[in-house]
């Protein structure tokens, strides 16, 4: 095997950087393990001619114009303004925390941002500088909502309980002082028309690019005879051959998609319900038939039930993981021309378009055009302005 550029894994990262070195007239080769492109936004339409995504729901936004950009290059994407509706004693409430929330839950009647911002100063358990998720929760809407709506919620999706966690993990969810239910607030937030695979298919289709599914790179490594440059995307720790004990383990955290067809037209009144509570062990239930308002008999839900073996989907980021991070960060530096990107590489929580964007960025960094010198007028003609 010989190419001038080698790639390990299909998902975001590996495809942006193929994309791009096949458009300078590099040859890329793809190595991906598992059967199919796109990593974990992979999609396709299931047995009730629904369109479902493989590793659970993936919902774009962006504030980052280049990212826009870029991947309006490879399809037709639809405006979707995503929310999430979370079953709280019984009841079900917007998350992120809004007006709604706390009127539901608590059986008032605000109205007014005033009165919200009044509610949560009283509520709140204000804390300087939180340094993990208990805290940010805490500082944000106060105890009873951080019992109800994040503690069990956190426990069940990463085994662990919001102090054990970064204060960055609890604070993607916003809290709103108005009625805002979106679940971001970005300027772009959008799907892909007819799915995210269609979007990889278009991505990487280049005569420059190959790609070799089914094929795990630990395996056949021996059998490449040159590169110019490699790219991993894999989880850094298996690059290293799991080179620290077991005691400091790397952890991931994955997640058992089950998924049912049930005979009715839909099953529940929004595209994704959280669980925050001990009732049921599952985190959340995705009802695909929302997204894209997508016509069928009967419907598909999933509910997702995080694990601690399996596909590592998600780095779980804490002081002690960072540690062990930075162990294996030192070591990758150390390499020469091969490079480690993406979310499970980088063992950052990164979201979709952060992912894109790293991708793209770190492409310029290698391959941007120097910088022109600017000629001075001397150095032009010899003649000193004085
Ligand atoms: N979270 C929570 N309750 C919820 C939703 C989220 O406690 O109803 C916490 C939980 O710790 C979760 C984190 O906020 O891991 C980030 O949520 P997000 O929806 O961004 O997670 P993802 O969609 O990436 O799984």
């Amino acid at each position: 095997m010989k190419t001038d550029i080698l790639i390990i894994g299909a998902g975001i990262s590996g495809a942006v950087l193929a994309e791009r070195y096949a458009s300078i007239g590099k040859k890329v080769l793809i190595l991906e393990k598992r059967n199919h492109i796109g990593g974990n936004c992979f999609d396709f339409v299931d047995d009730n001619g629904i369109l479902v995504s493989k590793y659970g729901a993936h919902l774009f936004h962006t504030q980052e114009e280049d990212v826009w950009k870029y991947v309006n290059r490879f399809g037709d994407w639809y405006d979707w303004e995503h929310k999430v509706i979370a079953k709280v004693d019984g009841q079900l409430v917007p998350i992120p925390v809004n007006i709604t929330t706390v009127n539901k839950i608590f059986d008032l009647d605000l109205s007014t941002q005033q009165e919200m911002k009044d509610w949560l100063e009283k509520n709140r358990s204000a804390i300087e500088d939180p340094q993990n998720g208990k805290e940010a929760v805490l500082d944000k809407v106060g105890p009873v909502l951080y019992e109800k709506m994040f503690r069990h919620y956190t426990k069940k999706q990463w085994d662990k309980f919001p102090e054990e966690l970064d204060a960055s993990v609890l604070n993607r969810i916003p809290v709103r002082t108005n009625f805002d239910d979106r679940y971001f607030s970005d300027k772009y937030q959008a799907l892909p028309k007819g799915g995210y695979t269609k979007i990889f298919e278009n991505i990487l289709s280049h005569p420059n690019i190959h790609v070799e599914l089914n094929t795990d790179y630990f395996d056949v490594k021996d059998k490449i005879n040159g590169y110019e440059k490699l790219f991993y995307t894999g989880p850094i720790d298996r690059f290293f051959e799991f080179k620290y004990s077991l005691e400091e383990k790397l952890e991931y955290r994955s997640i058992n998609f089950v998924s049912e067809t049930v005979d009715k037209d839909f099953y529940q009144e929004n595209s994704v319900v959280n669980y925050p509570g001990m009732e049921v062990d599952f985190t959340r239930i995705i009802e695909y038939k929302h997204f894209g308002d997508q016509k069928a008999d009967k419907t598909t839900i999933v509910k997702e039930y995080t694990v601690d073996t399996g596909e590592p989907y998600y780095p779980v980021p804490n002081e002690k993981n960072r540690a062990i991070y930075n162990k294996y960060k030192e070591e990758a530096e150390a390499l020469v021309d091969i490079y480690f990107v993406g979310r499970l590489a980088n063992y950052k929580y990164f979201n979709m378009d952060q992912a894109f964007k790293n991708a793209l960025d770190l492409f310029k960094s290698l391959e941007g055009k120097p910088k022109r010198k600017r000629i001075t007028r001397y150095e032009k003609t010899g003649i000193q302005k004085v």
